[in-house]
């Protein structure tokens, strides 16, 4: 994903044919995950993939897609995926987190969802939007999506 143009409203970043597709897994959540991946391996193989530590060997090791692994999330791994949408270098994102267990790592988790609502990324935090998200046609196409700027926040005072 790049950026194009900054607007009045805001930015304009691309998100590319072929996309790159952050898989994020709580503990509880792993198997879940891993069976949606096995699930959709063939629109996946046609994109590049990555996520935190232990989810993306997990993927790995269970589907032999290649995924590219960053920390493990509790150590620092959600920062760095965050760090990546903020920079365009990441443009979707399939995080399935607990909603019955609290992680130690919260305020990280939080933060990389915010940054994903900011950049205005596709985000899937369930098995169903991830379904519906993984056989949009808009998979195979470009689209220009729009980020708030500070830019713009400065221009409203
Ligand atoms: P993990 O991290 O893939 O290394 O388990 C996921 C998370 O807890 O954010």
């Amino acid at each position: 994903m790049l950026f194009l143009k900054i607007t009045e409203a805001g930015g304009i970043m691309k998100i590319g044919k072929q996309k790159t597709i952050a898989l994020i897994a709580h503990d509880n959540r792993k198997k879940d995950l891993v069976e949606w991946v096995k699930r959709r391996k063939e629109v996946l193989s046609r994109h590049f993939l990555c996520g935190t530590g232990t989810t993306a060997a997990l993927i790995t090791k269970e589907t032999d897609l290649p995924v590219r692994a960053y920390k493990s999330g509790p150590l620092g791994g959600d920062q760095q995926i965050g760090a990546l949408i903020a920079e365009g270098k990441v443009d979707f994102m399939i995080f399935f987190w607990d909603p019955l267990t609290a992680q130690p790592h919260d305020p990280d988790v939080k933060a990389l969802l915010r940054i994903a609502v900011l950049y205005d990324i596709p985000v899937a935090m369930n098995q169903c939007t991830a379904d519906f998200l993984i056989t949009s046609p808009l998979m195979e196409e470009e689209y220009e999506n729009n980020v708030l700027t500070y830019k713009s926040r400065i221009e409203k005072w």
